[in-house]
């Protein structure tokens, strides 16, 4: 798995504490109308993930409509990002704007069973939320650093015609072609070239994985 170093970053392996975007869930069981809510949500260093170093500088924006009333509650979150990842084939920093939908169905829990937490619901494939009671102001946080991990992709091109590197003298093909001999024709430098495309995310299976994929 290849790393690029850059020291001075500080890598993120959780929630930053200081997240909070919450909703008050008692105007939201009054309101006959969906209760928006939005916040900015600072992010600045590098989270990792499939082997890669995505590194973020600016806040992630949610916006959120919550529905429902204290026996459960529906949040539709929108979330959006901009982060900077190496390309897959060049390893050139190409940006990458993240922007996705999802909602979140918010129950509260009987007091004799089990722990708050998150589960699917299996009946309905929608992500479930349990909290202890629908009361007070509850946080979205949780949920938005769980979405924002999941949507980071595998693998991220800087353009669908990016020409990778040279396998021989590791030159940037896409600001010209280098002078390594025979390299137009052997074919062997084609497969060595999609092995180094391949290396950069070990777990195919999941798609949507290049840069500028289609939104939700
Ligand atoms: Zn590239
Ligand atoms: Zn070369």
């Amino acid at each position: 798995m290849k790393k690029r170093g850059r020291g001075s970053v500080p890598g993120i392996r959780e929630k930053p504490r200081e997240w909070s975007c919450a909703f008050d869930s008692g105007a939201v069981a009054v309101s006959s109308e969906p209760v928006s809510i939005s916040c900015e949500l600072p992010l600045s260093g590098c989270i990792e993930h499939w082997g890669q170093e995505y590194r973020f500088n600016d806040p992630v924006l949610v916006s959120a409509t919550v529905t429902g009333d204290t026996s459960g509650m529906v949040v539709e979150l929108a979330i959006e990002a901009r982060t900077e990842v190496d390309c897959a084939r060049c390893l050139e920093p190409t940006p990458l704007e993240i922007s996705e939908v999802f909602r979140y169905f918010y129950k509260s829990l009987p007091e004799t069973e089990g722990v708050p937490g998150q589960e699917k619901d299996a009946e309905s494939d929608e992500d479930l939320a349990l909290v202890t009671a629908l009361e007070g102001e509850i946080d979205l946080s949780d949920q938005v650093w769980e979405y924002l991990i999941l949507s980071l992709p595998e693998k991220v091109l800087c353009s669908e015609e990016c020409q990778g590197i040279c396998p021989v003298c590791g030159k940037n093909k896409n600001s010209g072609e280098c002078r390594c001999p025979g390299r137009e024709t052997d074919p062997r430098f084609d497969v060595l070239a999609e092995l180094i495309d391949d290396a950069g995310g070990k777990d195919p299976g999941k798609g949507g994985n290049r840069n500028g994929r289609s939104k939700k």
